[in-house]
This record gives structure tokens, sequence and C-alpha cells, in this order.
């Protein structure tokens, strides 16, 4: 194990041009073994007239069509189960996953085989070395290692990197700060909301997490993990230093994580991966520094091939040259914003629950918190936001109330929220992916 702060350093320094050369030679090979075995991906560019021969360079990606989620969700309704997506026979897979299914549509089901779940992890290993686990790291896992792929392959990262992993399946969140404590664990893996809710667990039960061995808490699953405010909550109420990561089923791994430098964002792991960002409406790609959808190209998995991905994702792009540590890859500035379908337009106003999200969690005395939309009189579409109180600042809640009232009209043009407080332990908690969304309103969008 050398002392190198980065994964693979050859990759992670490389010069721009020979990184665009590696990307161009790698999408070559790409696309035409999908080309060649995968029927999805041959209808794919035939409709789009492409010939796999003519995509030579990284300037040629953008004449491939997109794929979306809806093209993925139609074959496998048509070929049941996988869809005729696959590029290997299924009997080389070693195990099944599906998405995890929070958007109410179908979800996708995928396959990988024993080299797959070699890359999976090898991807994996970029974002926790990079973020300074070494093999002497004890590494709690509070996930459920059930069909959802999540932190699985994080899991075999540590294997592979030497750490030993502290799994915790389907122990209920007493029994995984307790577990943390005892078996002294110096990693957790959560999601932010959820890296949350353990701590108001830990100081239930007495534990002083930030007196504990706890160093880093590495989270994944929500675009929350970037979010100034949220990070600076769950880096106090740990004492420890928080890393973003993000992953998505479709791709089977994470494809950018945040180094030790902690840039207030996610490098892309651009030896494995593409990342465009366009402009949701018109597909044209966006410039460094612009917001847009990501469309992701990945070059490791056997099983599935995946070309110009629409992910939905909101980032922004910078170069890598923004982080300090010497890594070339580009980062997304503050990891993933929120989804393009996320933005909820009341009277006029487009309103984004991350952007919510970051003004909430400037007050420390809110816990949990639930934005409801609703409709007034029939017509009128309403917004609030219903809090739970911290334990131990009740005294605050008025003050606070008001202040954050203000600010999140400031920060709306001018759209009135409602600010509510409700009863400890009546919102929902989430140990994946949280959902805070509560929109009971009869028409979206109304005026
Ligand atoms: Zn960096």
């Amino acid at each position: 194990m050398s002392d190198s702060p980065y994964w693979n350093p050859k990759t992670e320094t490389m010069p721009r041009e020979e990184l665009s050369a590696l990307q161009a030679k790698k999408l070559r090979a790409v696309v035409a073994r999908a080309y060649e075995k995968s029927a999805f991906h041959r209808r794919l560019l035939d409709g789009g007239k492409v010939r796999p021969e003519r995509i030579r360079s990284l300037a040629d990606l953008e004449r491939i069509p997109f794929t979306t989620r809806e093209a993925w969700m139609e074959c496998q309704g048509a070929v049941p189960l996988y869809g005729d997506m696959l590029a290997q026979p299924e009997h080389d897979a070693v195990r099944y996953h599906m998405t995890s299914g929070t958007t109410g549509r179908r979800p996708l089901r995928v396959l990988d085989s024993r080299l797959d779940w070699k890359w999976i992890a090898e991807c994996w290993c970029y974002g926790f070395h990079g973020f300074g686990v070494r093999p002497t790291d004890r590494v709690f896992f509070a996930f459920s290692y059930a069909t959802f792929i999540g932190f699985w392959g994080a899991h075999y990262a540590c294997e592979k990197m030497g750490a030993m992993v502290l799994p915790s399946g389907n122990m209920a969140t007493p029994n995984r700060v307790r577990v943390i404590e005892e078996m002294g664990a110096t990693v957790v893996c959560a999601t932010p909301t959820y890296a949350l809710r353990m701590a108001q667990e830990a100081r239930e039960l007495g534990i002083d997490l930030p007196r504990g061995l706890v160093s880093k808490v590495i989270v994944s699953g929500e675009p929350a993990g970037s979010i100034p405010a949220t990070k600076r909550l769950i880096e106090s109420q740990w004492g420890a230093k928080v890393g973003d990561t993000a992953g998505m089923t479709e791709l089977g791994t994470i494809m950018m994580f945040e180094c030790s430098h902690q840039p207030g964002g996610a490098h892309i792991i651009e030896d494995h991966f593409v990342e465009e960002v366009i402009d949701p409406a018109t597909g044209k790609a966006v410039g460094y520094g612009e917001r847009g959808e990501r469309v992701v190209t990945s070059f490791g998995r056997g099983m599935i091939p995946v070309l110009r991905y629409r992910t939905r994702d909101l980032v922004v792009k910078v170069p890598g040259a923004r982080c300090s540590c010497g890594r070339t890859f580009d980062l997304y500035e503050g990891g993933i914003l929120g989804r393009v379908d996320d933005m909820l337009l009341v009277r006029g106003t487009n309103v984004y629950p991350r952007a919510v999200e970051a003004i909430v969690r400037e007050y420390p005395a809110v816990d949990e918190f639930q934005i409801r939309l609703w409709t007034d009189e029939g017509i009128r579409d309403e917004i609030g936001v219903r809090c739970e109180v911290r334990a131990g600042h009740e005294e605050h809640w008025d003050r606070a109330a008001v202040d954050l009232q203000k600010d999140l009209v400031r920060n709306h043009e001018g759209l009135h929220f409602h600010v509510e407080r409700v009863p400890t332990g009546s919102l929902p908690r989430f140990e994946l992916k949280a959902k805070r969304v509560k929109d009971d309103r009869v028409v979206k969008g109304g005026a």
C-alpha cells in the first residue's frame, strides 16, 4: 500500500489531453461492443444513423442518441425481466439488483458479472482512498444490504483496500449506534439524512459521538451530501469530516467523490466515465460553470453498457484545478444540486427542495423537516415547511421560525412560505433517499 493520496496516481493526475485520449479510446471500445452485443444499443445507434466505427473522438460523442430511463423501462416491459440491454448472457451474472423505485415508477432491474463487481469496487476505492480511508480503518455500514445496490460496492472496496467492514444489515438505529461505539468504528457510511438520524439517537442514548473514534462519515444516496449547512451539521454532530459520493443503480457504482481536501464538490472519475452537462430543454452542451443535466457514458460495466444516459441530475461542472489536491479530474461544484424533475412550480416561482434544505439546515433548532404543498380555496398553491424542534432548542423556536420564514421568502422572489412546528417524531424518518416533499395539491403549479 503506497502513501499516495490517490488510489490511481497515474490517471488521477493525468494531463487533460492524455485523459481525453484515454477516454476516446475507451469510448470507441464501448460503442463497438455495445453495438455488437446488445440489441437495445444497436437499435439506438441505428436509429440515430450512427455507425460505431465513425465514433473516433470525444467530439463524436454528441452524435450518439441519448439513452433515457423511459426507454430502458420500456425495453424491460417488452422483454422481461432485463430487457434487451444486456451485452452478455444472463448466466454470466453473479448478482441481481434493482433501483430503489422512490419515484413511484417501475424499478429497473440490473445484473452484474464477477468482473463487473471488481470494477464497481474499484470505482468506490477512488472515493474511499481519496477521502483518506486506509487499511487500519474499521468501516461501519448503516445499510440494509438488500436489492438496492447502494453501498454494496463500497463494502467490497473496503475489503479490497484491506479495511475492516462492520456490516449492520437490518439492525435498528439504537443497535447501530451502540455497535459503532462498541466496535470502535472509525468510518461510518450512510445517507446524509440517516447520519443525522443516528446522531439524534446517540444523544438519546447518552453516547457522545464527537468524543468517539469516528473521524469520517462518508455519505451517498441523496444530493444533500454537499449542501454546506447539512454537511456542517453532520460534522458537528459526529465530530468527523463528511465526504460526499454519488452513484446510481443504472451505473452500478459511484461516478464522483469528494477528496480529503473537501473542495465543496465531487471529482468525476474520468478514466471510467465521460460526463457531459447539457441544457435539459435543448439537449445542447453547456460550459464550465453553467447549471445543467448530467449525461453519463460508462466504460466499465460489462453486462450493461451505458451510452449517454440522461440522469436528470442537476450539476455545475468546473475544472479540477479548482481543488488543491492535484487531481486533474473535473469537479461538480456542490455535488449533485438536485433533480431536473424535482423543481416545484408554486404560483409561478421555481422552488428546488435542495435549496429549501440549504436554508432550513442553517437553523440548528430544526431537527427533521418536511416541505408540504397544498391547494387553498380550491385554486391557490400554498407551500409550507413543517419542522420538528431539536431537543434543548425549544426556547429558540419562536425566533427561529420568524427568521426561517423570512429567509425562505427572501430566497424565493417573495413567495410566501408557512413555517409550522410539528410534534417530535411525527415526521417520517429515512434510511435511504429521504422524501421530504409532500405534495397534496389538487392542481400542481396553479396560479
Ligand atoms: Zn480534490
